[in-house]
């Protein structure tokens, strides 16, 4: 292992200790003391009682010294036994759900906070994918580690120091023991890591497999077509290529593991110690029958836990380590979208202004909008149109500042849209998004998205929607069955006219709507764009839109093809340019009419 990595695992231990003692300090301090506490008496046992019962049944002393140190080293092991158990079973579950709970705090608090464009950053995400469904597990993988080797250390050192009280020789043995052992543990520990690296990209398909099979959004299509048979193909290859990887790697193994474990500790303490110490205590009588059985139980448990720290745990001190390590670099990416100190929320709407805007997506090359220049008067209802792939929803994210302009600027009355404190731009927008989502939460909470709903207000947002579906619970009723197995189930078209209603609860000068009606039926669709065109008289409305019935009462429509605004009118005014924007309405149009 590198030098350079040794210090940074070391640093991400540090790292992940200290975050655990800030969050449970009580877990960090029981977790350690009480281990050692548990192990001591089993240490001390294995040696200095082993040495003491000997010697007193061998030089012939009074037998109760034996019952003695046997009742007391039982007490001790009663007692201690006592607060590890209460310890374990009663503190540390409790421990470990506060522990699990400031990780994930800490991720969602990150997560919601980071720039939405870092959602296109193979490297962010992978980090907080990765966070997400580990972390809990590495940072008590971190503390469990430290623990085993603060044991192990304490271990050595209290045995060490009765072996050398004993014959400082047989030390010797020890060291050569282990100066053969630690090179071989660190090659163990590099064909570990290799092998680690060689399955990574293995592991990522696993893991893909697994969410195939046990995400909804895949069910259906896994029982109604092919794919079931094709994943499994794949998968099986994969476990083939899995076995065909890792198989090197086991043989180096198994060697390393061979020559590390079995002959040092053969050649030199199994069998030099015994014919060392075996011939003092029965040849020379330089030392007692206990002081052989102590050097041997000793120099071999040294052994194993020197052969621990250096190889069992160096692996997972790295392996732990890296994964804190992207939790770190997850935890300290930066936000690059500059927030600014206007906080203005509108009670009215004011005029939107593109100037020049271009823009391409972080790390792509092409211009997704290529001089976009629009004017939004106040209370207008704009619609934009075009293929897919024009730019249409790029264009409102970057109205919505989920993504900085790449040039030019937008203006809200007249000021950069940069220039405002991030939160308190978005207040100013209701938004609908063509790919919403509900949450597991009450009627009333999805449309208010919020703890405490205006349950009549909610109920008037769900109307202006066209959502007339009467539920069990009204407004309390659970969605989805994550929560209540009884959570109600929606169709499509509800389910969006909830995400609709959301709008209408939120009463900002601007909304903007993407597909709003895409899910609706024409009955639906029909009644919502009488509900928009009333709440449209308090606020300017920008919708996106393929049904072009819709965009018939907005007041202008920009036609987008390849990032450009291509046409831009009324209705009338696109029609009678018999452009692109009057193909594509008669082309529905007579698609209605068919049907
Ligand atoms: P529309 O809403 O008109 O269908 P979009 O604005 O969604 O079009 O997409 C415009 C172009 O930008 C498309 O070529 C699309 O592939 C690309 N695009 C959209 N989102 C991203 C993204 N996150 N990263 C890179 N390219 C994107």
């Amino acid at each position: 292992m590198k030098n350079k990595e040794k210090v940074s695992s070391f640093k991400n231990y540090v790292y992940m200790l200290k975050f655990i003692s800030k969050h449970t300090p009580f877990m960090v301090f029981g977790y350690l003391f009480f281990d050692v506490l548990a192990n001591l008496p089993w240490t001390l046992s294995n040696v200095v009682l082993l040495k003491y019962i000997i010697d007193v049944a061998t030089e012939g002393e009074a037998l109760y010294r034996v019952a003695i140190a046997l009742v007391l080293f039982v007490a001790f092991v009663v007692v201690t036994n006592l607060c590890t158990t209460l310890f374990y079973e009663v503190s540390m579950p409790k421990q470990k759900e506060k522990l699990y709970f400031a990780i994930y705090k800490t991720i969602y608090e990150k997560a919601a906070k980071m720039d939405y464009e870092a959602y296109d950053n193979p490297e962010y995400y992978n980090d907080l994918v990765l966070a997400m469904n580990s972390m809990n597990e590495r940072a008590y993988a971190v503390l469990s580690n430290t623990q085993d080797i603060l044991t192990n250390i304490i271990g050595v050192i209290t045995i060490g120091t009765v072996i050398v009280t004993i014959d400082p020789v047989c030390l010797v043995f020890v060291a050569v023991c282990v100066a053969i052992m630690t090179p071989i543990g660190r090659l163990i520990a590099k064909v570990n890591v290799d092998r680690t690296e060689a399955m990574t990209p293995l592991d990522r398909k696993n893991l893909y497999f697994s969410r195939v099979f046990y995400l909804q959004d895949y069910a259906k299509e896994l029982r109604l077509s092919g794919a079931g048979k094709m994943i499994e193909d794949r998968y099986n290859k994969n476990i083939l290529d899995r076995i065909k990887t890792i198989a090197p790697y086991l043989t180096k193994q198994w060697k390393l593991y061979f020559c590390q474990e079995s002959l040092p500790m053969t050649i030199l303490i199994y069998l030099g110690i015994t014919l060392l110490m075996g011939y003092k205590a029965i040849v020379t009588k330089e030392v007692s029958m206990g002081d052989f059985a102590a050097t041997f139980n000793g120099a071999a448990s040294i052994s194993t836990s020197v052969f621990a720290i250096t190889s069992q745990f160096a692996i997972s001190i790295r392996e732990n380590g890296l994964y804190v390590e992207k939790f770190r670099r997850f935890m300290n990416a930066k936000e690059k979208m500059v927030s600014g100190t206007k906080t203005t929320v509108f009670d009215k709407p004011v005029t939107i202004k593109f100037e020049n805007v271009s823009f391409k997506y972080p790390g792509t090359e092409k211009y997704v909008l290529k001089n976009i220049n629009l004017e939004i008067s106040p209370y207008k209802k704009i619609a934009l149109v075009g293929y897919n792939g024009a730019g249409k929803t790029t264009l409102t994210n970057l109205l919505l500042r989920l993504y900085d302009v790449t040039e030019g600027v937008i203006k809200v009355n007249g000021v950069d849209i940069r220039d405002w404190d991030i939160k308190a731009y978005h207040k100013n927008f209701a938004a609908v998004f063509q790919d919403f989502s509900l949450f597991g939460a009450t009627l009333g909470e999805n449309v208010s998205m919020d703890d405490i709903p205006d349950k009549d207000k909610a109920s008037k947002a769900l109307k202006a929607a066209s959502f007339n579906r009467e539920l069990p619970d009204g407004m309390d009723s659970i969605l989805l069955k994550e929560f209540d197995d009884n959570g109600v189930s929606l169709s499509g078209g509800e389910a969006q006219k909830i995400a609709i209603s959301r709008a209408f609860y939120k009463n900002c000068a601007f909304a903007v709507l993407d597909e709003p009606s895409a899910n609706l039926d024409p009955v639906a669709e029909y009644s919502l764009n009488q509900s928009m065109a009333k709440a449209a008289d308090s606020k300017t409305v920008l919708f996106i839109s393929h049904r072009l019935s819709t965009t018939v009462m907005a007041d202008e429509i920009y036609m987008l093809e390849n990032g450009e605004i291509i046409e831009h009118g009324s209705h009338e005014e696109l029609m009678s340019l018999d452009g692109k924007y009057a193909y594509m309405f008669r082309l529905q149009a007579e698609k209605y009419a068919e049907r």
